[in-house]
C-alpha cells in the first residue's frame, strides 16, 4: 500500500506543534517509507513525533493505532512504544486540510534506542529478548477486548495479490523466478493451513528497523522500544512471529537465529501445531512479497534511494531464506517442542535380498571417524594417506562402513570461524574403485550426474553420493539392480573410495551429506539413519547431551568450576586444538600447561612404557629420579642446584613457603595483592579470593605499570612498598620468612615487573633475613620466549624456585628448585615425603616435556610466534576502542579491555561475554587479571603464526560486529 506522503515543510510542523500542542519544538523531516513524519525537539530536550497520514480513510487506522499503543503502554512495561500526546483541546488525532487535502495529524512520544538493523551480531540473549517482546506483544494486543478491525496492506493475507501484481516489473529474470518458486511454494502449505490459522490485532511490521536497542551498562544490546505501529491490523497470529523473522534472516545465514526467535515467541504465545507448520511459509511470502514489492517501487520511483537502497538487501534477504528453506519448517517445528520430521519415523526397514555391494553385512566392520576414535591417532584425520591406512587396517572382504550421525573430526577444522559441518547424514560403503552398487529399494532415478543419483521411493529418497550411475534420469529400478560403480574420489578428497548412501524423507534439491552440530538434530529426523533400509543395524553414535553437563553438576564440588555457560564436550586435544565430541575443532589459547602440545606422542610414549615396568615411590632408587633432577638443576642458575619433586603447583608453593618458614624460623609472609599460588591452605592464604585469611600474611600492592607508575625508576618506586612492609608492624617485630610472587605477573594478564622491581625486593627481603620464592608456575619454562624463567628479566636468583604444568604437560609433575644450604636446612629440622611426587612414571614424562622443547627449539618458537601475535593484537587494539593494552612477552600474551581509555575502567563483564563468542568463532580464551578485564593468551607453545592470524581474525570479528 502506497501511503503518498504530504508535501508540508518543518516550519509548518513547528506552527502547528505550538498551535495545537503548545510545544515549542525545533522540526526535522525523518526519513519514512510512506508517512511524512517529522522529529520534534523541544526547549526542554523533550523528543515528539509528529505524523501526518495522508487520507480520509486513514483516520479509523490511526484511531486503531492510537488505542493499540496505549493499551501496550500500560501492558507492556519493560518495552517501550510510542504513545499518542494529548491535544491541547485533550485530543489523540486530529484532521487537517494541508495544500486543500484532508490529512490526520497526531504527535507521538519519542522512543529512544537504535535500530535493532545496525547491529553487526544478534546474540542467542538478544534474540531470545525479541522473541519474547514479540510474544508479548501479540498477547498484550489480544488482552482487554478487540481493540477493532483493520487490515493493511501488508497483512500478509494480501502478499499472494501483492506478489502477483508487482511480479512482472522484476527485470533479473533469475530475481523473479526465485521470488515466483518461493511465494507459490509458501501459498500452496499456506492454503491448507489456513483455516486452523487463529487471527488477531498485530504489529504487522515487527522488523529490524522497528525494533530498538540501548546498552546496559556493559554495552550489551537490549530490547528497548517499538515503533512505527502504521501496519497494525487484523492478520494471523503468526504472522507477527514470520516478519520478525524474516527481517532477522539477513543479519546471520543458517537457522540459529529463527529457531531462536521462535523458541522465544513461543513461550509466551504457544503457537499451535499448524501455526508452526505454516511459520517457514510465512517467512518465505514476506520475504518474496517485500523484495518483490521494493523491486517494483525501486522502477517506479529510480530516485528514491530509500527505496533503491533497499532492493539488494531484500532480494539477499530472500537468497538467504532459499538457502534455509528446506530444514526451515523442521527447525522450527524443534524449536517448539514439536518432532521435527514425523515422517521421519515412517522409513521402512527391510533385510536386503541382495547387499548393496558384494560382501556388505551387519557384521561388516565399522569405521570410527569421530573425535573419540582410537585407531585415529596423532592427527591421522588431517592426512588423507593415514586416514586412508587406518581405514584399510579395518577392512573385512575388503569392506568397511562409516557411520551416520557421527561427528567427524576430520572435517572439525574447515569451518575457519564459523562453525563446521561435521555431523555425517549417511551411512558410508568404503569399497574399492570400480565396485558395483545395488540399489536396496525400488524406485525412479533422479538428478543422476557423474558423482552420483537419487532414487525416488514411494516415501523415500535415497541419495547415493561417490558412484558413476549406470543407470539414467528417469530410469525405473528395482531393489537388488546394479545403479553404478563407486567411483575413484576426487584428489582433493580427505576420504578414500566410497559411496556415500543418504536417506530423506522430504524432496530437498539440495541434501548436505554433512552439517553443523547446531542443526544436526534437526537434520537427522529429516535424514533418518538409511542403516535398516541397506541391511545394516541402526548407527548407534550420538551427538552429546546436555545432561552431561547436570550429572557434572549432581556429583562435582560446585567450586571445581567449569569454563562458559554452555560447554562444549571436550573429548580429544592435539597439538594446539581442542575438539568437542561433535568434532569440531577449537584453537586452545588457555592451556599453558599443554605447553608442547596436547597429547604429544613423546609423553604418550613415555608414559606408557614407564607404565607398563614400573610406578612407585621416591624413596625407592631408579635412574629417572636421578636424570630428571640433574636437568633440572642444569636449568637453574647456580646456586640453585637441589630439587624437590611433587606433583602440582600448589604443593610445590606449599612446600616452598614451608621450606622458608622451617628454614628462618620465622611464620610472616609478604605476598603480592592480586596474586595466585595455589589452593592449600598456606598458598591460598597468599593469594586472592582467598577464602582463608592469615595474619602471618602481609600483601603489598603489585607493581602495576598499566594502571599504576611506570615512568622513571618505577622499579624502585614500585618496591617502596614492600620495603615499607618490612619496616612496618608486624612484619618489622616478628621478622619475615619469605617474599613470594610471580616474576612475571602472569595471575595479573602477563605484565612485566618493571625494571629493577625485584633487584630492589629481594635486596630488601635478605637484609630482612627472609627468602625470595620466585613462583614460575605459570610463565615460566620457556613460554616467554626470550626467557626461561621470568625472574632472568629481571636479573635476580632467587632462593627458591617452584615450577609446575609445563613440566609434566598435564600430567602431575612440579618441582621446587633451592640451593643445597637451604635444602640441608630443611632436611635437618625434619622429616618430608610425597608419595606420588617423583615417581618413575612422572621422571619420564618431565623428561620427555624437557626433550621435545629442547629437540622442537619451543621457547626460540615462544619468541617468533608470541612476537608476531603481540604485534598483530596492538594493531587490533588501534582498531578497537574497547581494548586498551597488549601485555605480554612471547607467548604469555594478555589483551586488556577497558571501557575507557583514559579512566582505564576494567570491563569485566564485556570481556566474559567476549569470551563466550570466541568459543562460537572457535578459540577457546578466558579473562584473568584483578578484574578478570584481561583476555589472557598463553597456548601450547606449538601455535603457527596461522593461528595467530585466526585467532586476532576472530577477535577481529566479534569486536567489529558486536559479541553480546
Ligand atoms: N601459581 C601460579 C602462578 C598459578 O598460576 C597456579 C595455577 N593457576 C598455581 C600456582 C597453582 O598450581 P596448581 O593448579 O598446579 O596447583
Amino acid at each position: 500500500m502506497d501511503r503518498s506522503t504530504v508535501p508540508v515543510t518543518a516550519g509548518w510542523a513547528e506552527t502547528f506543534a505550538a498551535a495545537v500542542y503548545g510545544l515549542t519544538v525545533d522540526a526535522r523531516p525523518l526519513e519514512s517509507r510512506e508517512e511524512t513524519n517529522f522529529l520534534l525537539v523541544a526547549t526542554t530536550g523533550e523528543r515528539f513525533v509528529l505524523k501526518l497520514s495522508s487520507s480520509a480513510s486513514d483516520a479509523a487506522l490511526v484511531q486503531l493505532q492510537n488505542r493499540a499503543m496505549l493499551r501496550l503502554e500500560r501492558q507492556l512495561p519493560d518495552v517501550r512504544c510510542p504513545a499518542p500526546v494529548r491535544t491541547a483541546d485533550g485530543r489523540h488525532s486530529l484532521s487537517v486540510t494541508v495544500g486543500g487535502q484532508p490529512f490526520t495529524a497526531r504527535v507521538l512520544t519519542f522512543v529512544e534506542g537504535v535500530q535493532l538493523r545496525t547491529l553487526g551480531y544478534l546474540s542467542s540473549q538478544l534474540l531470545q529478548q525479541l522473541g519474547a517482546a514479540a510474544g508479548r506483544l501479540v498477547t498484550s494486543l489480544a488482552q482487554g477486548g478487540a481493540l477493532g478491525t483493520a487490515s493493511t496492506g501488508w497483512d500478509l493475507r494480501r502478499a499472494p495479490a501483492m506478489v502477483e501484481r508487482c511480479l512482472n516489473t522484476v527485470a533479473d529474470v533469475r530475481r523473479r523466478r526465485m521470488g515466483e518458486r518461493i511465494a507459490t511454494s509458501a501459498q500452496t502449505t499456506i492454503d491448507r493451513l489456513e483455516p486452523f490459522l487463529r487471527l488477531g490485532t498485530i504489529h504487522g511490521d515487527l522488523t529490524d528497523e522497528n525494533v530498538l536497542v540501548a546498552r546496559d551498562d556493559a554495552s550489551a544490546p537490549v530490547v528497548t522500544g517499538i515503533i512505527d505501529f502504521g501496519d497494525l491490523g487484523t492478520s494471523w497470529r503468526s504472522a507477527e512471529l514470520a516478519i520478525l523473522i524474516a527481517s532477522c534472516l539477513a543479519h546471520a545465514p543458517g537457522i540459529r537465529i529463527p529457531v531462536t526467535l521462535a523458541a522465544a515467541f513461543h513461550r509466551e504465545v504457544k503457537l499451535t501445531p499448524d501455526e508452526i507448520d505454516a511459520l517457514a511459509p510465512l517467512v518465505g511470502l514476506r520475504l518474496a512479497a517485500v523484495a518483490i514489492e521494493t523491486d517494483a517501487r525501486a522502477t517506479l520511483h529510480p530516485t528514491n534511494h530509500y527505496v533503491t537502497d533497499a532492493v539488494e538487501r531484500e532480494w539477499r534477504a530472500l537468497a538467504a531464506f532459499s538457502g534455509v528453506a528446506d530444514i526451515m519448517r523442521p527447525a522450527l517445528r524443534h524449536a517448539c517442542g514439536l518432532d521435527p520430521c514425523p515422517r521421519g519415523h515412517g522409513v521402512p526397514r527391510r533385510e536386503c535380498a541382495v547387499p548393496m555391494i558384494d560382501g556388505l553385512s551387519r557384521r561388516s566392520p565399522v569405521v570410527d571417524l569421530s573425535a573419540r576414535s582410537e585407531p585415529l591417532e596423532a592427527g591421522a584425520w588431517r592426512d588423507p594417506r593415514r586416514l586412508a591406512a587406518v581405514i584399510d587396517r579395518q577392512r573385512v572382504d575388503g569392506i568397511a562402513v562409516g557411520q551416520y550421525g557421527e561427528g567427524r573430526i576430520l572435517y572439525g577444522e574447515s569451518g575457519g570461524t564459523a562453525e563446521p559441518a561435521t555431523v555425517h547424514l549417511g551411512i558410508d560403503l568404503f569399497a574399492s574403485p570400480d565396485t558395483s552398487v545395488r540399489s536396496p529399494t525400488a524406485g525412479r532415478v533422479e538428478r543422476a550426474s557423474s558423482h552420483g543419483l537419487t532414487i525416488v521411493g514411494a516415501d523415500i529418497h535415497l541419495r547415493v553420493g561417490g558412484i558413476v550411475p549406470s543407470v539414467r534420469d528417469g530410469a525405473c529400478v528395482d531393489s537388488g539392480d546394479v545403479i553404478g560403480t563407486i567411483a575413484v574420489p576426487p584428489r582433493e578428497a580427505l576420504l578414500p573410495a566410497h559411496a556415500h548412501v543418504q536417506l530423506c524423507v522430504e524432496s530437498l534439491p539440495e541434501l548436505p551429506g554433512v552439517v553443523p552440530a547446531s542443526e544436526a538434530e534437526v537434520w537427522k529426523s529429516v535424514c533418518p539413519d538409511p542403516g535398516p533400509l541397506v541391511g545394516l543395524g541402526p548407527s548407534v553414535q550420538g551427538i552429546p547431551v546436555r545432561s552431561l553437563l547436570a550429572r557434572r553438576r549432581r556429583h562435582l564440588a560446585r567450586a571445581q568450576e567449569h569454563y562458559y555457560t554452555e560447554p562444549p564436550e571436550i573429548v580429544r586435544g592435539w597439538r594446539q586444538w581442542l575438539y568437542d565430541a561433535c568434532g569440531r575443532a577449537y584453537l586452545d589459547m588457555v592451556n599453558n600447561v599443554a605447553v608442547i602440545g596436547h597429547s604429544h606422542p613423546r609423553v604418550t610414549e613415555a608414559a606408557t612404557r614407564q607404565l607398563r615396568l614400573l610406578n612407585t615411590n621416591s624413596r625407592f632408587h631408579y635412574e629417572s629420579i636421578v636424570r630428571y633432577t640433574e636437568r633440572l638443576a642444569g636449568l637453574t642458575p647456580d646456586p640453585l642446584d637441589t630439587v624437590f619433586l611433587v606433583s602440582s603447583g600448589s604443593e610445590a608453593n606449599d612446600l616452598a613457603l614451608l621450606i622458608a618458614r622451617v628454614v628462618t624460623g620465622r611464620t610472616r609472609v609478604i605476598a603480592l595483592e592480586g596474586a595466585y599460588h595455589g589452593w592449600t591452605a598456606a598458598t591460598a592464604a597468599v593469594s586472592r579470593r582467598s577464602r582463608r585469611r592469615d595474619s602471618a600474611v602481609v600483601t603489598v600492592p603489585p607493581p602495576d605499570t598499566y594502571r599504576g607508575y611506570s615512568g622513571e625508576g618505577a622499579g624502585q618506586r614500585h618496591a617502596k612498598a614492600v620495603r615499607q612492609a618490612l619496616t612496618e608492624p608486624p612484619t618489622a617485630e616478628e621478622g619475615v620468612a619469605a617474599f613470594i610472587a610471580e616474576p612475571f605477573n602472569g595471575t595479573a594478564g602477563g605484565l612485566t615487573l618493571p625494571e629493577g622491581y625485584l633487584t630492589e625486593v629481594y635486596g630488601a627481603v635478605r637484609e630482612a633475613g627472609g627468602l625470595c620464592i620466585a613462583d614460575e608456575i605459570q610463565a615460566g619454562y620457556g613460554r616467554l620466549g626470550r626467557f626461561f624463567w621470568g625472574f632472568e628479566q629481571q636479573q635476580v636468583t632467587p632462593d627458591i624456585v617452584t615450577a609446575a604444568k609445563a613440566t609434566g604437560n598435564g600430567h602431575p609433575v612440579a618441582a621446587v628448585i633451592t640451593t643445597r644450604a637451604v635444602a640441608e636446612e630443611f632436611a635437618d629440622r625434619g622429616a618430608w615425603f610425597s608419595s606420588v611426587g617423583g615417581g618413575p612414571v612422572s621422571c619420564e614424562i618431565g623428561l620427555a616435556v624437557l626433550d621435545v622443547l629442547e629437540q622442537e627449539s619451543l621457547q626460540q618458537h615462544a619468541h617468533d610466534v608470541g612476537a608476531y601475535f603481540k604485534r598483530s593484537l596492538e594493531e587490533l587494539t588501534e582498531r578497537h576502542e574497547i581494548c586498551g593494552a597488549v601485555h605480554g612477552l612471547g607467548l604469555y600474551l594478555g589483551l586488556e579491555l577497558v571501557k575507557d581509555r583514559d579512566t582505564l575502567s576494567p570491563a569485566p563483564r564485556e570481556t566474559a561475554a567476549l569470551c563466550e563468542r570466541m568459543l562460537d568463532l572457535g578459540v577457546v580464551v578466558q579473562p584473568t587479571g584483578r578484574h578478570d578485564s584481561v583476555l589472557k593468551i598463553k597456548p601450547p607453545l606449538v601455535v603457527t603464526r596461522e593461528d595467530v592470524n585466526h585467532v586476532v581474525k576472530a577477535l577481529d570479528t566479534a569486536l567489529s560486529a558486536g559479541w553480546q
